[in-house]
């Protein structure tokens, strides 16, 4: 717990007070992410984005089931209520998430089992394999009603990005074309 502590600390002696005090009235992020729980993929440091900016749903494989309460909370909160001017699904290498469900054998537990054992793992590599799964995750995040309504009144822009964490390379894919690096964007 000290280490905890110690990164409060630290946290206050850097923080944007200014930006808190700002923001403690509300919140107007421009973005919905919906990100994996991996440690290594921080919406807020890939983007660049500071507290208010990002509205950030994570769980374990950046996962949008329609029938999750949580994640359909969070994507209607966002669109309908915060009224997010992008929403996208960010997916990234070494996923364990995918790596687990691509061998459902190995997931004794219910809860994982539950989670992870009803999605298909397609794909020659893991990267393929990772970027079909998150393809699937944006289908659900725009077949959402609230999505599909503020799509059609083009005052939302949905996509889907693949994060390499060796090369910090920015995949995008759109919904129909996967454009490789960001520069390309
Ligand atoms: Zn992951």
């Amino acid at each position: 717990m000290n280490v905890l502590l110690e990164g409060y600390r630290s946290f206050c002696e850097t923080a944007d007070r200014e930006l808190y005090a700002a923001l403690a009235s509300g919140q107007q992020p421009h973005t919905l992410v919906i990100g994996c729980s991996d440690s290594r993929i921080v919406p807020e440091e890939i983007f660049g984005a500071k507290p208010g900016e990002l509205f950030v749903l994570r769980n374990v494989g950046n996962r949008c089931p329609q029938e999750d309460f949580g994640a359909a909370c969070a994507v209607t909160y966002a669109v309908a209520h915060l009224h997010v001017r992008n929403a996208v699904v960010l997916a990234h290498a070494d996923c364990g998430a995918v790596k687990a469900a691509s061998h459902p054998e190995h997931l004794h537990e219910e809860a994982l089992k539950g989670w992870l054992g009803e999605e298909s793992c397609q794909g020659a590599c893991l990267e393929e394999s990772v970027k079909n799964w998150g393809i699937r995750q944006l289908h659900r995040l725009n077949s959402m009603e609230v999505v599909r309504d503020a799509l059609a009144r083009e005052e939302l822009v949905t996509g889907l990005f693949y994060f390499d964490i060796a090369t910090l390379r920015l995949d995008y894919f759109d919904g129909t074309h996967w454009k490789t690096g960001i520069e390309d964007l």
